[in-house]
């Protein structure tokens, strides 16, 4: 294709930046071959070198023509996310600090659990939903990300994790940002992620979570994903939910939990709700009570988080007693329940903490 002198000038950059390859789930990438007049077998080979060989560069597909590597990389390019730190904890968990191209930065972390590797993923640069207990929030959003810079920081951590012959098994879409906020591009992470051909993440090892963006569960519920959904609830009624969540104000509970039930039933799908155990604010037995007294007539089970604290809000977590009594008063009223291990506790833990540290680094 001939490029334009004149849009050249105009919108330099935007002219002369290619397309991440990252940015192309399969069937884009058949669909390209064919307007190509290629195969779409050659895309099979092509994925295979991205997504299980792993290479950096179109080079290195050598088992193509170079015809074929030139076509691409005329096109396409890797998404550079640029590692600034890393920092691992005495549990495994590695928490990792990534620099997009346009300079925004970006946070991932890798979990450890007894059933395999899971990566949490960022989908936005900052937040703006406005939780009142979230470090993410503390920087509003700039811009969405793009399919590519989350697949790409999926790809960075596995990498590390070839190192040592490791695999990611799971994902959840649950580090900075609102992935309900920027529903297409993460859906096409997670198409990309999941494809049989490529990292074959299984669907159920795949978790999304919304703070409750109600048209967007209806748009979920009739994709009739396999992935999993989790929302995060953190109060029993709208009051307090208003006082720490500002989409509550948007989408009180009852349009909320009407989404919800929606969802299960067009799914056939239990749903986890995620709560934040808060001390003083919502973790009252009279708060499990209720809680307990919303959820019954749903398919669902709750997740109760212990909450990292970020300094600038104030809030506290409760101790291991506190918390204990939450979930008996929840299981007594037959609500099926957990909490949630911690992890890293020992590094800056707590979601978005460690780029508001650089952010701030930056300032000074
Ligand atoms: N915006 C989405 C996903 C990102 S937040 C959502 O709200 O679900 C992922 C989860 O971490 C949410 O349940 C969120 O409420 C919780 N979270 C945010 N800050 C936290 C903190 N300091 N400690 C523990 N959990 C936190």
């Amino acid at each position: 294709m001939e490029k334009n002198p004149v849009s050249l000038l105009e919108h330099p950059e935007q002219s002369l930046r290619k397309k991440s390859i990252y940015d192309m789930t399969y069937e884009q990438m058949e669909d390209w071959a064919v307007s190509k007049g290629w195969k779409k077998f050659r895309i099979q080979q092509i994925y295979n070198w991205l997504y299980k060989s792993r290479v950096d560069s179109f080079e290195e597909m050598t088992n193509l023509s170079k015809e074929t590597r030139k076509a691409l990389s005329e096109e396409f390019e890797f998404t550079p996310l640029e590692l600034v730190r890393q920092q691992i904890a005495k549990d495994g968990t590695r928490k990792f600090l990534f620099r997009t191209e346009d300079g925004a930065l970006l946070e991932s972390v890798m979990m450890v659990f007894d059933y395999g590797n899971s990566v949490c993923v960022s989908s936005q640069v900052g937040c703006n939903m406005g939780c009142a207990f979230c470090a993410s929030g503390l920087t509003k959003k700039s811009r969405n990300l793009k399919a590519s810079e989350m697949v790409a920081q999926f790809m960075a951590i596995q990498k590390e994790l070839d190192r040592s012959n490791e695999r990611v098994s799971h994902i959840v879409v649950m580090g900075t940002g609102e992935p309900f906020d920027n529903y297409e591009n993460v859906m096409n992470f997670l198409k990309t992620v999941n494809h049989d051909r490529g990292l074959a993440i299984g669907s159920r090892h795949i978790t999304i979570s919304t703070c409750g963006v109600v048209p967007k569960i209806y748009e979920f519920a009739d994709g009739h994903y396999q992935y999993n959904l989790a929302v995060s609830l953190h109060a029993p009624n709208n009051r307090l939910r208003d006082s720490l969540m500002p989409i509550n104000k948007a989408y009180p509970l009852e349009e909320l939990m009407k989404a919800i039930d929606y969802y299960t039933k067009e799914n056939n799908r239990r749903l986890t709700f995620e709560y934040i155990l808060l001390n003083g604010v919502n973790n009252s037995v009279e708060d499990a009570k209720e809680l307990a007294r919303l959820l019954r007539p749903y398919n669902c089970y709750v997740n109760l988080i212990p909450y990292n604290s970020v300094d600038e809000h104030g809030f506290r977590p409760v101790n291991r007693e506190e918390a204990m009594k939450f979930y008996d008063v929840l299981k007594k009223e037959k609500i099926a329940v957990t909490i949630r291990k911690e992890h890293g506790s020992d590094i800056d833990a707590a979601c978005g903490q460690l780029r508001i540290k650089e952010i701030r680094k930056g300032r000074k």
